[in-house]
């Protein structure tokens, strides 16, 4: 058989013509069913998952469960304007949103139009990004190693957060969860003095998921207040928003730190939270008559949360070194931790963040149970002098803990168990730290050193926190070129180690006096 060059070519032609045609075709269907926030479409035959669908009447709806001869789909505003036999267009495009810099200091709903009355955000034709995308494979990360500082002594010191980890923070309604992320993020300020364009300012995403509006509207005031808004994007999707919002939202905030993320940038994104999340999606795969499984959650439930939180990452430097650390928040009934939601997502994260309803009330604020959080990164995620000086923090308080509970009992006790109690009620009254109060890391060295060196054990229990403040103000005022070492060089040498047990010596001397 001779093949004509001529007649390749055609037959080539023909068929790219044909393939682009099939590209541009959108194809029509007619509305089956609406109501509740759902709609089941027949006639899309290649519709894609996830694909943005136009409904007319400026409503769009996302397609979530492609069936045989139907499609269900989400609406993503209201249903009222749209009927039964009404057209729908598939439109080519995977559901996305608007990113980067320019969304810093805003508030925009789940699609990303601006929801604080500040005007319209600019977008550019590379801003958009799909919200849901491939996560980085593994040669494309590298192992964390790199702290996040909260600026919260507990955690800090005990269950450190790496850049690109996924910390879960898990607790009873009410235990200060949310307090736990505005502090993380008003601290992220000392990153880059507040500017979102220095390269080296964390960028902080804040999603608020099935909130009151009043309760989001708090959080951003409190940012402002505190100077963190300029660098934090707030996505909201408050209890009153559709549904789909809700738990789209949570995807549209990782896109917004990915593209950051990949510009070599670092970002801290919290979920607020994903229980409510979960909630949502139930809510509308129900509607679409998804069989529903345990607590009556759809199957992909874990799926939902997986596939959220695999978006973390500390990037490779051949990527651009850039990290998106991500914060989930899960609320827990009456403590309930091994409830389906709890669970799933602490089987996920690298290590979670106990909130008791009991340390809150009884004023051991903030609420963290040292004895059962943990965060798997560890020590990477730490500077040198507080993986030294903390190291060892963790099991003084769990045998403090177990020696207290044991003391109730008796009286009669031998000095060194007296001295142990001390040294624990110390050392926990120094872990208790007001609210929009972030400590540097350098400080947080600097004090706890001297109550785990003994320092304080003579100090009364009731004067702990004047001592801490003071000393901590003598030391900026008299000894900053301590602290500027330790900033600088992390790490916890011997003369270091003198200098502070001078310096706390001399302090003390003059605050018992
Ligand atoms: P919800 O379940 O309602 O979302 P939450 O767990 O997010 O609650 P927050 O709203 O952060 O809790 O905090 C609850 C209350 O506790 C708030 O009034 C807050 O001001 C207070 N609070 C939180 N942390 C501290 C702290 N470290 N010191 C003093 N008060 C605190
Ligand atoms: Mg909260």
């Amino acid at each position: 058989m001779d093949l004509k060059p001529s007649e390749v070519a055609t037959v080539l032609k023909a068929e790219i013509e044909g393939f682009q045609g099939r590209m541009q075709k959108s194809s029509v269907g007619t509305v089956l069913m609406v109501g509740d926030g759902v709609a089941r479409v027949h006639g899309l035959d290649d519709c894609m998952m996830n694909e943005l669908l136009d409904f007319g009447h400026g409503v769009f709806g996302v397609a979530l469960n492609l069936e045989e001869d139907n499609v269900g789909a989400v609406l993503l505003g209201s249903d009222a304007a749209i009927k039964e036999g009404d057209t729908v267009r598939t439109t080519g495009r995977i559901i996305s949103v608007p990113t980067g810099l320019q969304l810093c200091g805003r508030v925009v709903d789940a699609l990303g139009r601006a929801v604080d009355g500040k005007g319209e955000i600019k977008v550019g034709p590379n801003d958009l990004r799909p919200i849901e995308g491939r996560s980085p494979t593994v040669p494309e990360r590298q192992p964390v190693k790199e702290p996040l500082q909260t600026g919260i002594k507990s955690i800090d010191s005990m269950i450190p957060i790496g850049r690109g980890q996924r910390e879960l923070i898990i607790g009873d309604r009410q235990t200060g969860k949310t307090a736990l992320i505005i502090d993380t993020f008003i601290n992220q300020k000392s990153t880059g003095g507040g500017d979102p364009n220095h390269p080296k300012q964390v960028i902080c995403i804040y999603v608020a998921v099935g909130q009151k509006q009043s309760t989001v509207k708090a959080v951003v005031d409190k940012l402002e207040k505190y100077g963190a808004l300029p660098y934090s994007i707030v996505v909201s999707a408050p209890a009153s928003a559709e549904a789909s919002m809700q738990f789209l939202a949570c995807y549209a905030g990782a896109s917004m730190g990915e593209r950051l993320r990949d510009e070599g940038r670092h970002v801290v994104v919290a979920y607020d939270d994903l229980y409510k999340q979960a909630l949502a999606y139930r809510q509308v795969m129900l509607l679409l008559r998804r069989p529903p499984g345990r607590e009556a959650f759809p199957g992909d439930v874990f799926n939902l949360h997986s596939r959220l939180l695999e978006r973390a990452a500390k990037l490779s430097d051949k990527r651009g070194g850039g990290s998106l650390t991500a914060l989930p928040v899960v609320e827990t009934q009456e403590g309930d931790v091994s409830a389906y939601i709890p669970t799933n997502v602490i089987s996920i994260t690298d290590g979670q963040i106990f909130l008791e309803s009991s340390l809150f009330n009884a004023g051991q604020r903030p609420a963290v149970n040292a004895g059962i959080s943990v965060s798997r990164v560890g020590g990477n995620a730490q500077i040198p002098a507080m993986k030294k000086i903390a190291g060892g923090l963790r099991i003084q308080l769990a045998q403090f803990r177990e020696l207290a509970a044991f003391a109730q009992f008796g009286s009669d006790l031998d000095k060194a168990t007296q001295q142990a109690l001390t040294r624990g009620q110390r050392m926990t009254e120094l872990l208790k730290q007001p609210e929009f109060g972030p400590v540097p890391v350098e400080e947080q060295v600097v004090i706890l050193y001297a109550g785990s060196s003994g320092a304080l054990d003579s100090i009364p229990l009731g004067r702990v926190a004047e001592f801490e403040k003071k000393y901590l103000a003598f030391v900026r005022s008299t000894h900053a070129d301590l602290l500027e070492t330790l900033r600088k060089e992390r790490k916890w040498t011997e003369p270091v180690q003198k200098r502070c047990d001078e310096i706390c010596a001399k302090f003390k001397a003059e605050f018992t006096s």
